[in-house]
């Protein structure tokens, strides 16, 4: 692989961050969560493994966990299972750090994130994020320490700040 220079890889990572951000302007903004588009990318072969966004499936769905259980459904695997086929060197966009608490009681993103760690399998080695979650409906997210703890890097990647929250909060009431 060619040795990329640290602006070539900020510029790659902002494409799939873009990429993920078109995906975020296709759930529909509510009040009470984030618009928000996740991308599993194979590194090593520069392919795109699955994307998801928020509410695209059924139920109060997140869009890191859309994006691993269609690429699970794909397989023919459940999502907890989705780390057997996740390749050595793939990297998870989402334009927002994923949650790592819900109020809803449905699994975190993050720890959907750290279970694709199954048996050999490596799983999401690392997550490249747009921006940090707002403290508006959970206090501060202390999900990259979580993260950072199992060996997965956590990185933001700054440029579209902007465009990420307003088509994150596109549902919610304007102050
Ligand atoms: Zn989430």
């Amino acid at each position: 692989m060619d040795r990329k220079t640290d602006d070539e890889q900020i510029q790659r990572h902002l494409s799939y961050l873009r990429l993920a951000l078109s995906f975020a302007t296709k759930s529909p903004p509510k009040p009470t969560n984030y618009c928000v588009g996740a991308v599993l990318v194979d590194t090593v072969r520069n392919e795109i493994l699955s994307t998801g966004y928020t509410l695209e499936l059924e139920g109060n769905t997140h869009a890191e966990q859309c994006c691993l259980t269609k690429l699970a459904n794909k397989q023919g695997l459940q999502e907890e299972e989705v780390g057997k086929v996740i390749p050595e060197g793939a990297v998870l966009y989402t334009t927002m750090e994923p949650c790592w608490v819900r109020l809803s009681g449905n699994l975190p993103c993050v720890q959907r994130i750290l279970r694709t760690k199954l048996g050999e399998h490596a799983g999401i080695r690392t997550v490249v994020c747009g921006v940090r979650e707002p403290e508006k409906f959970v206090n501060e997210n202390h999900g990259r320490k979580l993260l950072n703890d199992a060996g997965i890097a956590v990185l933001y990647v700054s440029g579209l700040e902007s465009d990420i929250l307003a088509v994150a909060t596109a549902g919610h009431e304007k102050e």
